[in-house]
């Protein structure tokens, strides 16, 4: 059965950190009807609130449950976790709100995106934030309110102070893009509450006369007039329903979503369509291509000393650092954890975790259908360290970050490092151990990249190249992942679809 519902100058498919800051902005301008639709619930598990708790959320109705294909590196899948409801990812985040290194916005003009250099995109970083630190150059005004815990972790403290101790430079502003080494990085809980798209900007709008929003509704796939796209068909209480734009539609489901959906309308990579049954409807073979992520290897430490209860994110403190002198800007982070992650050596129950990761990856791979319908799971397939040079990236990593584990700052703490343990030592012995027992960061971006060339699916207005009515704003247009975590850039992203969509 198919209702019919009214028509809307805008339907945005996706509730997650793009879709919310796009509903509230859109609907400011109360002469626009926008509809949301979102297709996990409105009403998420009370931990989502409650920082230290997020961990579990990936597990709970708030998450895809995804897991990638077996992946060459490891031989094993590897969970892939992203939000699902109000808030989509920002609800069930590990909450660290940082803008990626300046130098990594470079690349994006790469594939002849225009305007999207970090400068161009400044005004919408500020945009988003009231940034307490108040640091220069960061937002004083925006929804969003940002700061670095106020009671550190003991532990997490004592790997700052080794991190200056072995040389690295202790930063003022880990989080506002221009600086390299070790800091509380910023963080998004508000009077010890995380603090969601949802929250920021969703719920202030969400009695706006202008604006419905439908959960529960997962877009099956676009509906065309021609070249026009003019509205989605989704899935609602066992029913199809049909939502018609009169002006845009957007997707902002997210580097997995939005490439799903568009290939289940007909639209990706020729090959990628036919084998999952699905008629093509437009040719782009960059859909569900380019994806990729920041792979993360973990040392695990067991402690003497008693490690305080995590208050916070558990992962306060980080810092971004150069693999070799010449890199052309940071390409590591190293993040301290204040609880042992699950590792593959021997159970921990009081320690810490300093988590390695490369933030310039080269490793690329796809999100693709399995078939047309719409509750299939994906084939995710990273690829993760299949190019040798996030391997040496993250092996500098590690060798820097046992460097801080064993400075005379954490000696008190009586430290034992248990994964992989000091039997590795040789870079042979560590690559496998990284190679094979690291985590997805829960960074994926790109599968719907924006550029002017033929692997390019959106344009620098973010409009689907070759087709009207249609543009993408979420991480997934992002063409090469920033040097820091990745919500603060999806914020200011969907910040300037909300200008672009304005002006047209
Ligand atoms: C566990 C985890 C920890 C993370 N930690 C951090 C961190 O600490 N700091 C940081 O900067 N970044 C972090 N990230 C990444 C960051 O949250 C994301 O980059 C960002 O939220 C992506 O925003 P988005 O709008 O592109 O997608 P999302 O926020 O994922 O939103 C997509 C939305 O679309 C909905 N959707 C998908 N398909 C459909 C469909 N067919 N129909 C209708 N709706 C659909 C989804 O349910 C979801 O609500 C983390 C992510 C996860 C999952």
């Amino acid at each position: 059965m198919s209702s019919l519902k009214p028509a809307y100058d805008v339907v945005i498919v996706g509730g997650g950190t793009a879709g919310c800051v796009l509903a509230a902005r859109l609907t400011q301008d109360p002469g626009l009807h926008v509809l949301l639709l979102e297709a996990g619930p409105a009403r998420l598990p009370d931990a989502v609130a409650h920082p230290p708790a997020w961990p579990s959320l990936a597990a709970s109705e708030a998450g895809w449950g995804d897991t990638t294909v077996v992946q060459e590196a490891s031989g094993a899948p590897v969970p892939l976790p992203r939000g699902r409801g109000l808030g989509g990812s920002s609800a069930i985040n590990a909450m660290v709100f940082a803008r990626g290194h300046r130098t990594g916005y470079d690349s994006w003009s790469e594939h002849g995106a225009k305007g999207w250099t970090f400068d161009d995109l400044l005004p919408y970083f500020q945009r988003t934030e009231t940034a307490l630190g108040a640091a220069p150059g960061r937002g004083t005004s925006g929804p969003l309110t940002v700061a670095p815990a106020q009671q550190l972790n003991e532990v997490l403290l004592a790997c700052l102070e080794g991190a200056v101790e072995t040389g690295h430079r202790r930063a003022h502003d880990i989080s506002g893009g221009l600086e390299e080494g070790f800091a509380p990085v910023d963080l998004n809980i508000v009077d010890g509450r995380r603090q969601s798209a949802a929250d920021a900007y969703l719920t202030p709008a969400l009695d706006r006369p202008n604006l419905q929003v439908i959960t529960g509704a997962l877009a099956h796939r676009l509906l065309f007039d021609g070249h026009r796209c003019v509205g989605v068909e989704y899935g609602a209480d066992g029913r199809t329903h049909t939502a018609r734009a009169t002006g845009e539609v957007v997707l902002t489901a997210g580097s997995i979503g939005s490439a799903l959906i568009l290939q289940r309308s007909g639209i990706g990579a020729e090959n990628d369509l036919r084998r999952a049954g699905v008629e093509v409807f437009h040719a782009l073979p960059g859909v569900g291509h380019n994806l990729h992520d920041h792979p993360r290897a973990n040392l695990v430490y067991r402690t003497q000393r008693p490690v305080p209860t995590a208050l916070n994110n558990h992962g306060e403190i980080l810092g971004l650092l150069r693999s070799t002198p010449d890199a052309e800007g940071p390409d590591v982070q190293i993040i301290f954890i204040d609880i042992p992650v699950p590792n593959p050596v021997a159970p921990v129950h009081n320690g810490f975790t300093i988590g390695i990761s490369p933030m310039r990856p080269a490793s690329r791979g796809t999100v693709r259908i399995t078939s047309a319908d719409p509750y299939a799971p994906p084939a995710i397939d990273p690829r993760y360290f299949t190019e040798e040079a996030d391997v040496r990236a993250v092996l500098s990593g590690i060798r820097t970050a046992r460097r801080i584990a064993w400075s005379s700052a954490l000696a008190e703490w009586g430290i034992e490092e248990v994964s992989p343990g000091l039997a590795a030592v040789d870079e042979e012995s560590i690559a496998d151990h990284a190679r094979r027992y690291f985590s997805s960061y829960c960074h994926p971006v790109g599968t719907c990249m924006m550029g002017e060339d033929d692997v390019a699916v959106v344009d620098s207005s973010l409009r689907v190249h070759g087709l009207d009515g249609l543009r993408v704003a979420d991480a997934s247009v992002i063409p090469s992942i920033p040097s820091n975590n990745t919500n603060a850039t999806v914020y200011a992203i969907a910040e300037r679809a909300a200008d672009l969509l304005r002006r047209s």
